[in-house]
């Protein structure tokens, strides 16, 4: 059997194709661009590098982007202010605050601070909360990234049992109540689980949410399960070796182009619908 490949990279393109007509729409009946606002606090080139990228998604389908650079000092009260100013400014459809920001800053606070209708990138505790409960919100972009890839490929969750090995807040977490939510049987792990192995065995879905190069092994991972990578490391591995699953596992998504391209996709995709609903908010 060789596994269906979870192309991430081809369903941002395609869906990017989508977006483009929806901006244009917004466009032709408002005569407004929607605005994504990003947020970068200090000089981390990588944050730098993942912001540039999400401008640049923006740009691609004919949105703009505002962004905001404020200086390593900034203090929590500062970047409250900022979010505060995004927040009343109706110009402004989504707010992404790049993570993470500088220590001396409360960046829970900060994420909280982000208006619900402009939580594109799914970061606040309401959300969270809202999402665990089936309301609406805009997911966390990396789980919702994955969902979305699962769904364009058809891949059944109902009544699989899900393992999903991590439990951060901007990833694992969300990931399994999206899973649960999806009526699959989810079992979260994370660095004090006990026989790691033997979770990951029973798992008809895998997603790899670790922060550590192929630190799943493949001979945990049992014939016909789907295989989510949501790592991304120097040398182009993933969290989970993935080199000998590809011809016994149902599907894969491969690294790189599998879950990292579905998390900016997922982002600008929330940003449009946000641009979409304050047409027709008062
Ligand atoms: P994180 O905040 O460092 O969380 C890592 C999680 O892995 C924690 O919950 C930790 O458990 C768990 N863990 C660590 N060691 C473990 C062990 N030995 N056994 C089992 N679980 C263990 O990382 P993250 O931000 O969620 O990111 C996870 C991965 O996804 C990284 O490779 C990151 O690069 C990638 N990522 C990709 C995207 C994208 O756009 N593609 C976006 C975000 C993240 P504890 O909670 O017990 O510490």
């Amino acid at each position: 059997m060789s596994a269906l490949i979870l192309d991430g990279k081809a369903l941002a393109q395609k869906t990017e194709t989508e977006l483009s007509a929806r901006v244009a729409a917004i466009k032709a009946s408002s005569g407004l661009t929607p605005i994504l606002a990003t947020i970068l606090v200090g000089d981390d080139p990588a944050s730098a590098t993942y912001v540039k990228m999400k401008g640049n998604a923006c740009t691609r389908i004919g949105m703009d982007s505002m962004k905001v650079e404020l200086p390593t000092e900034t203090t929590t009260e500062q970047l409250l202010a900022k979010i505060h100013e995004l927040n009343k400014n109706p110009a402004v459809h989504g707010i992404l605050l790049q993570h993470p920001v500088p220590h001396q800053i409360d960046e829970r606070a900060c994420f909280d601070a982000i208006a619900l209708n402009k939580d594109v990138d799914g970061v606040t505790c309401l959300g969270f909360g809202r999402m665990a409960m089936g309301e609406s919100a805009y997911g966390c972009a990396t789980p919702k990234g994955i969902m979305r890839l699962l769904e364009a490929y058809n891949i059944p969750l109902a009544g699989k049992h899900a393992v999903v090995v991590g439990r951060s807040p901007i990833l694992g977490k969300p990931m399994a109540l999206m899973l649960l939510n999806a009526n699959a049987t989810v079992t979260i792990c994370h660095s004090k689980t006990v026989d790691l192995e033997g979770h990951i065995r029973r798992a008809d879905i895998v997603v790899g949410a670790v922060g550590k190069p192929e630190f799943i092994r493949a001979e945990w991972i049992k014939d016909g399960a789907v295989v989510v990578d949501a790592g991304y490391h120097p040398g182009g591995v993933g969290d989970i070796e993935l080199g000998p699953l590809s011809d016994r596992v149902a599907a894969i998504t491969p690294v790189p182009g599998g879950v990292g391209p579905m998390t900016i996709n997922t982002l600008i995709y929330q940003s449009v619908d946000a641009g979409e609903k304050s047409l027709h908010t008062p």
